[in-house]
């Protein structure tokens, strides 16, 4: 079976792929409502958080627009913490809905620093929102969001999260660490195939939604909530993937956030110290390398694309490239939602066995 290691959209669970085969019900109906409703307290659980949740028809940047669109005016002041391509998409989407958008840009493979963060906030006067990527896809990083968090509510900024790659993989404690909006999608750690996104909305954001002016209708949270309270969604919702997403909560669940959150460190560190004794370098900042996707330079001398091709053709191993200034620089594994420590040695075997053909010695250990 193909090893499917990019990050996202992952494999699913068979359990969950087979609900996708049911007949459809009616959306306005009590069936859908009574899923709408156990779905929607299951995803509150794996968020940690008694604020408002609503599950979206849309991918990861759908839900990305929705927390930037509901919360902001145009010409407000936004700072954008980007460590990489998602960090800029972010400031992109920000932008191009009229925000005044200042970015505090870091490394690609670094993390961001809360200080400089602090530093940031304290000198731009006026900042209505600060929006971070929890979990940078691009370069394998995770940033410290407790601490950043934590930062943006000293200056009372509102804290705007894509944990898209992150959440219901690794920690992300919305309440705990006061996250006022957090956005996830489902073909990242959650075993689902990709069409629903969830986002969080804190009283706190709810009260900027009041004075928001962004033009939104599709996205607009308020639609939502109003829906919720009559067991429905706005609009018609991949269906098909609630009915997957419903079984697939029930196996996370079942497996315990904690219990996910730990195979998740196991695996991440898997990957590293794998890649590491096959004599590669990972990108990202030790302290900080991420336990859902891990960035691999290409060694020097070698075609990364003709790697990840090679991978792909001849071992059943789908590899993730680089993006933008990366791109032919790295390659990334991803190793989120339904992922074993056997995925990963399998793997690491196969990536020993293709080195040599691309003109890279790996390392004997
Ligand atoms: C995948 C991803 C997204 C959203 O991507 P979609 O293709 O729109 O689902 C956003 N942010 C991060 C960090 C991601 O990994």
């Amino acid at each position: 079976m193909t090893n499917l290691r990019i990050p996202g959209p992952t494999p699913c669970a068979d359990e969950a792929l087979q609900e996708m085969s049911r007949q459809m019900i009616n959306h306005r109906g009590p069936e859908f409502g009574a899923m709408l409703q156990r779905i929607t307290a299951g995803v509150k659980k794996v968020f940690e958080t008694k604020n408002d949740v609503f599950i979206l028809t849309t991918s990861g940047t759908g839900a990305m627009e929705t927390a930037v669109v509901n919360f902001l005016s145009p010409g407000d002041r936004v700072l954008v913490v980007s460590i990489g391509a998602f960090g800029d998409r972010f400031a992109d989407i920000a932008q191009t809905f009229g925000a005044d958008v200042t970015k505090l840009s870091f490394d690609w493979g670094t993390a961001a620093d809360p200080a400089k963060l602090d530093q940031a906030l304290s000198e731009g006067q006026g900042y209505k929102a600060m929006l971070v990527t929890h979990n940078e896809t691009s370069t394998g990083v995770t940033n410290p969001l407790a601490e950043l968090a934590a930062v943006g509510r000293k200056h009372d900024v509102l804290v705007i999260v894509d944990a898209v790659s992150s959440l219901s993989a690794v920690p992300c404690r919305v309440d705990a660490w006061d996250l006022d909006v957090v956005v996830t999608g489902s073909q990242k750690g959650w075993m689902v195939p990709p069409a629903l996104a969830m986002i969080s909305v804190s009283d706190r954001a709810w009260k900027a939604y009041d004075a928001a002016k962004m033009p939104r209708y599709y996205f607009d949270v308020g639609k939502a909530k109003k829906y919720l309270e009559t067991n429905q969604t706005p609009w018609t919702p991949a269906i098909s993937v609630f009915f997957a997403l419903d079984v697939a909560l029930e196996i996370m669940l079942a497996e315990g956030l904690e219990n996910i959150f730990a195979r998740h460190e196991r695996v991440g560190k898997l990957t590293r110290e794998g890649v590491k004794a096959l004599g590669l370098e990972v990108l990202a900042d030790e302290r900080f390398a991420s336990n859902t996707v891990s960035a691999v330079k290409v060694p020097q001398g070698v075609d990364g694309k003709a790697l990840v091709k090679l991978m792909r053709e001849e071992y059943d191993t789908v590899l993730a490239g680089g993006q933008a200034s990366l791109a032919g620089k790295i390659f990334r594994i991803g190793h989120l939602g339904l992922v074993t420590e056997k995925d990963i040695t399998d793997c690491l075997a196969a990536l020993k066995l293709a080195l040599p053909r691309v003109g890279f010695a790996p390392a004997s250990v």
